[in-house]
């Protein structure tokens, strides 16, 4: 068996790791400046030189509106996190926007990284249907319908054991989604709303970023029927780092990502998983050895030691990733 460190340097060379989530620019906004994403900090898990050290080349950048932010407040908000998002792409050589499947290639090389956006929430549309085109027009390629609470679109995760299915214009939106070449993430979505999106779309369809209900049983986190259905899309789910997604209580650990990560490669295939760590999207300790995106090495070092082999940990790493996403954005080429 090949030395693990050997591979794993010569693999993250080439930078694999898509994230299929994080929310570095809310966390920027909040607690910083955006500005900072160029430099390395101590603080929040992600900015440029640890992703380039960590072997990223793709990451799913959210907008995420909280649910106070209703109506135009909403509206506002994310226009406000979309333009700064930009502007760190504008202002971080190396970085650029992913819009179309053809950019998928564009960033690999050294010091270059590779943003998607992803609208977290379609509560700034406020029930108009042209805002789908405004965001997509900034560059939105992927849309997760609710947070964890029931919108104009859909019910929520949080919203009670079955939740509230799609509305008339969640509906009407799955199917322009599909239409445009716009990834559909069910992350965060209730029960009901996943089953109805599932049923209508063409797929495939991610959950981006995510914990299994078999290993750990919160409302947040998949049911292995629901993973089989978001397969049979051919879509994937994105394993989170979020320690309560992962464990009941105490903290979680590089083990028990290991374990998320089995039980889907056990049970579905190492097609339909993959990373989405909601790095800088959450405030309790990572996994230990997970603690920013300079980790990802650590953690290709320890899929290979236990016995994934080189090809299928490229897919879980990022692999997988590209694939889905290539997939959806080579429709927009077509319509
Ligand atoms: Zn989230």
């Amino acid at each position: 068996m090949p030395d693990p460190a050997i591979d794993v340097t010569r693999l993250m060379a080439e930078r694999p790791v898509v994230d299929l989530h994080a929310d570095t620019f809310y966390r920027l906004a909040r607690f910083a400046d955006v500005a900072k994403f160029g430099a390395r900090t101590q603080e929040g898990h992600i900015d440029l030189p640890r992703l380039v050290e960590g072997g990223v080349g793709l990451v799913v950048q959210a907008i995420y509106t909280p649910k106070e932010k209703t109506g135009p407040e909403g509206t506002d908000h994310a226009m406000r996190l979309a333009a700064r998002i930009l502007e760190a792409v504008r202002t971080n050589p190396g970085v650029g926007l992913v819009e179309e499947a053809d950019d998928l290639d564009r960033f690999r090389g050294p010091d270059s990284i590779g943003f998607l956006l992803h609208l977290e929430s379609v509560s700034p549309f406020a029930g108009e249907m042209g805002f789908l085109s405004l965001f997509e027009k900034l560059g939105v390629r992927s849309v997760g319908l609710t947070h964890n609470h029931a919108n104009e679109a859909a019910g929520g995760c949080e919203d009670g054991p079955d939740g509230l299915g799609l509305s008339g214009f969640g509906r009407e939106l799955v199917s322009e989604l599909d239409r445009r070449g716009i990834l559909l993430d069910v992350a965060h979505l209730g029960n009901r709303a996943t089953r109805e999106l599932l049923e209508r779309a063409r797929g495939p369809v991610v959950a981006s970023h995510t914990g299994f209900r078999a290993l750990c049983d919160r409302p947040r986190n998949l049911s292995d029927e629901t993973i089989g259905e978001i397969v049979r899309t051919g879509g994937l789910v994105g394993i989170d780092f979020v320690p309560g997604h992962l464990v009941r209580e105490g903290p979680a650990t590089m083990d028990v990502v290991l374990a998320h990560i089995a039980h889907v490669a056990e049970r579905f295939g190492t097609d339909h998983v993959a990373i989405g760590s909601d790095f800088d999207g959450f405030e309790s300790a990572p996994p230990v050895g997970l603690e920013d995106a300079s980790r990802f090495p650590a953690l290709a070092a320890r899929l290979l030691a236990a016995g994934y082999s080189e090809a299928d940990t490229r897919k879980i790493l990022g692999g997988n990733a590209r694939r889905v996403l290539g997939e959806v954005l080579a429709r927009r080429a077509r319509r």
